[in-house]
C-alpha cells in the first residue's frame, strides 16, 4: 500500500527519490505509532530522554524540578491514576492556581491516556461543582482553599498536600497509554457568560497542531526560553506548555501566583528570553508598571497576547516602551489559539504605509485553518465586506461534550461559526469588529463598540472604555461609554465628532473606578449592561 503523503509530515516515512516508498504493514504501523496515533504525553517523555538534567521547572526563581524528575513525577500520577480505574477518556479535573505541580498533573493525566479538566481557580465551588458534573470528573486535583469550596462525593486531591506526595511516590509507569489524534484531550469548559458554561473538546491531535503552528505561524521556541506563567494555566498559558516542553525550556511559575508586574519585571531580568501569554489589559498593565518603574522589558523575549480586542494606542505604547517583543494571537475555546497570528515584524514595522491598520488586525489564518468570512447562511461574501467569522482546519474542535444541540448550532458543515463579526483584505489581514452579541444596532445602523472605544482611548484622560448598547424606545438601541479616568466629557465628544459618525457618538458617559474583567483580563460587557438596569 502506498503510504498516503499526509503520513511523510510526521518526519517517519521514507522517501525514494520524489515518490513515497511503499511500507511493509509493520512498518505501517510503526508510522502510526509514532505518528499519528501520537498522546501527548511522548513530548514530555522524549525532552526527559534527551536532556533529562535540564532546568524544567522553578517556582519563582527557585528550581523544582529538571526533565528528568518532572518526568517521573508525571509518571508517578499516571501510574495512581490508573491503580484508582482511572483510564484512557476517563476525564480528571485540575482546579488548582498556577503552580509547577500544575505541568505535573497535566501531563500525569495524559500519560493515563485520561483527559484534562482544567478548571478557573477564580470560580465559585458551585461554578466548579457544575464544570465538574458535567464533564463527569470524579477526581480532582486541587488547590487547598478551591478543593474546600467543592461539594462532598468527590475524591479531592490537595495540591501540595500529604496524599499527594503519596502518589508522588507511586512507582512511575513505564508505558505511555496509546492515545490517537481525534481522542479527547482537554475538555475546556467556555465562560459560559451567555448560559451555562460549555465543555470544548480538545483533542491530542487538535494540540499538537496548535503547537506547531505556534513554530511556524507565530514565534520561534528556543531550548534557551523560560515560559513564565502569569496568566491562568486553565487557559491559553496552560496551552502553550505544550511547546515549551517539546523545545525543553523552562516553566517559571510567579510565586505570587498572579500578574503582578513589579514581579515580572524582576523574574524577566534573572530569566531572561522570558516568553509569556498576556491579555491585552494584562500587557497595558505591564507598560504602565514598566514606565513608571522606568523598566525597558530587559530579559523579555516575547509577550503573546489575544484573548480580547487591543487597542491600537495601547499596542503602540506597549512596543514604545518594550520594542519588538509583542506578538498577536487570536483564537477561540473552538479553536484553541490557532485561528490567526500577527507575527513581531508586523507589529514593530512602523515604516510600513499599512502599519496602523495591520496593526489593528488580528493577521492572517495561521498554517492549520482556512478563514471565511460569511453571510447570514454561512456564505462567503466579497472580500472587504464584513460578516461573521468562520474557521474550519486541524485546529477547529469536533464539538461539544455532551450538547449536540451547542454543535450543530456552532459547527456547520465543517465550518466553526465563531460568532465574531470581521473583514478580510486583500493580502490575507483579518481584522475583528466585535463578538456579533456585542454589536449595536442603532437608528438601523451597525455601531461597532470597538471603534468608539479606540477614539475615546486617543484621550490622554481615558485609561479604560468599554462601550455598549442600551434599549431606547425610539432608535432601538443608543451608545453608552463606560470610563475609566478624568478626561471632560465635551472632551471625549469632540474626539468622537472629529473621527466617526455622529449617530455613533455616546449619549451618555458612565464613569467607573474599574471596567470588570473575569480572571483572563476580558472586560465583562455582560455587567456592564446589568449597570444599565
Ligand atoms: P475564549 O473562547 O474565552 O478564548 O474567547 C474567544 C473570543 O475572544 C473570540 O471569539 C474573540 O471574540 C475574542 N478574541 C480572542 N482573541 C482575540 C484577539 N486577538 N483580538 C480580539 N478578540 C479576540
Amino acid at each position: 500500500m502506498p503510504v498516503p503523503q499526509s503520513c511523510c509530515l510526521i518526519g517517519h516515512a521514507r522517501w525514494h527519490g520524489k515518490q513515497p516508498v511503499a511500507l511493509g504493514k509493520l512498518a505501517w504501523q510503526t508510522v502510526r505509532k509514532l505518528g499519528v496515533l501520537m498522546n501527548l504525553a511522548h513530548w514530555l517523555a522524549r525532552t526527559a530522554q534527551v536532556d533529562p538534567f535540564r532546568p524544567a521547572l522553578f517556582r519563582g526563581q527557585t528550581m523544582v524540578s529538571d526533565y528528568r524528575r518532572f518526568d517521573t513525577q508525571a509518571r508517578a500520577v499516571a501510574s495512581w491514576l490508573l491503580s484508582q480505574g482511572v483510564g484512557p477518556g476517563d476525564r480528571v479535573a485540575i482546579f488548582m492556581k498556577n503552580i509547577p505541580d500544575y505541568l505535573v498533573v497535566l501531563f500525569g493525566i495524559w500519560y493515563a491516556g485520561a483527559a484534562a479538566v482544567p478548571v478557573n481557580a477564580k470560580l465559585h465551588g458551585r461554578e466548579a461543582d457544575y464544570i465538574l458534573d458535567d464533564a463527569g470528573a470524579r477526581i480532582v486535583f486541587s488547590s487547598s482553599s478551591q478543593g474546600a469550596s467543592l461539594s462532598a462525593g468527590r475524591t479531592v486531591i490537595s495540591v501540595p498536600g500529604d496524599a499527594y506526595r503519596a502518589i508522588l511516590h507511586s512507582d512511575p509507569v513505564t508505558q505511555i497509554t496509546p492515545r490517537d489524534a481525534t481522542q479527547l484531550a482537554w475538555l475546556f469548559y467556555t465562560s459560559g457568560t451567555t448560559g451555562k458554561p460549555k465543555g470544548v473538546i480538545i483533542t491530542h491531535g487538535m494540540l499538537q497542531t496548535m503547537a506547531l503552528c505556534y513554530r511556524a505561524d507565530v514565534d520561534q521556541v528556543l531550548s534557551t526560553d523560560t515560559a513564565l506563567y502569569a496568566a491562568p494555566l486553565s487557559h491559553g498559558a496552560g496551552l502553550y506548555t505544550l511547546m515549551h516542553v517539546q523545545a525543553g525550556a523552562r516553566h517559571v511559575c510567579p510565586t505570587s501566583g498572579g500578574f503582578d508586574v513589579a514581579e515580572i519585571m524582576e523574574l524577566a531580568s534573572h530569566f531572561t528570553g522570558v516568553h509569556m501569554f498576556a491579555a491585552p489589559t494584562m500587557v497595558k498593565r505591564l507598560t504602565d508598571g514598566a514606565k513608571a518603574a522606568g523598566w525597558d522589558g530587559n530579559g523579555l523575549r516575547t509577550v503573546v497576547y489575544g484573548g480580547g480586542p487591543m487597542y491600537n494606542t495601547d499596542i503602540i505604547q506597549a512596543v514604545d516602551q518594550f520594542g519588538a517583543v509583542f506578538v498577536q494571537i487570536y483564537g477561540q475555546g473552538e479553536c484553541p489559539m490557532g485561528i490567526s497570528a500577527l507575527p513581531r515584524a508586523v507589529i514593530s514595522d512602523r515604516d510600513h504605509l499599512d502599519w496602523r491598520r495591520r496593526l489593528a488586525s488580528v493577521g492572517r489564518a495561521q498554517s492549520a485553518v482556512e478563514v471565511r468570512i460569511g453571510d447570514a447562511d454561512g456564505r462567503p461574501v466579497p472580500t472587504g465586506v464584513p460578516g461573521e467569522l468562520m474557521v474550519r482546519g486541524q485546529t477547529v474542535m469536533p464539538g461539544y461534550w455532551n450538547n449536540s444541540d451547542a454543535t450543530a448550532k456552532t459547527l456547520r458543515d465543517g465550518w466553526l461559526m465563531t460568532g465574531d463579526v470581521g473583514v478580510i483584505d486583500q493580502q490575507g489581514f483579518v481584522t475583528l469588529q466585535d463578538r456579533s452579541k456585542d454589536m449595536i444596532i442603532s437608528g438601523g445602523s451597525n455601531v461597532y463598540p470597538r471603534e468608539v472605544e479606540e477614539v475615546l482611548l486617543q484621550h490622554v484622560d481615558v485609561a479604560e472604555a468599554s462601550v455598549v448598547g442600551r434599549a431606547h424606545p425610539e432608535w432601538g438601541e443608543e451608545i453608552v461609554a463606560f470610563i475609566v479616568g478624568t478626561a471632560p466629557e465635551a472632551e471625549m465628544d469632540a474626539l468622537c465628532l472629529a473621527q466617526i459618525a455622529r449617530f455613533k457618538r455616546p449619549k451618555e458617559y458612565i464613569r467607573l473606578p474599574e471596567l470588570p474583567k473575569n480572571n483572563y483580563g476580558k472586560v465583562l460587557k455582560t455587567e456592564l449592561r446589568k449597570l444599565l438596569g
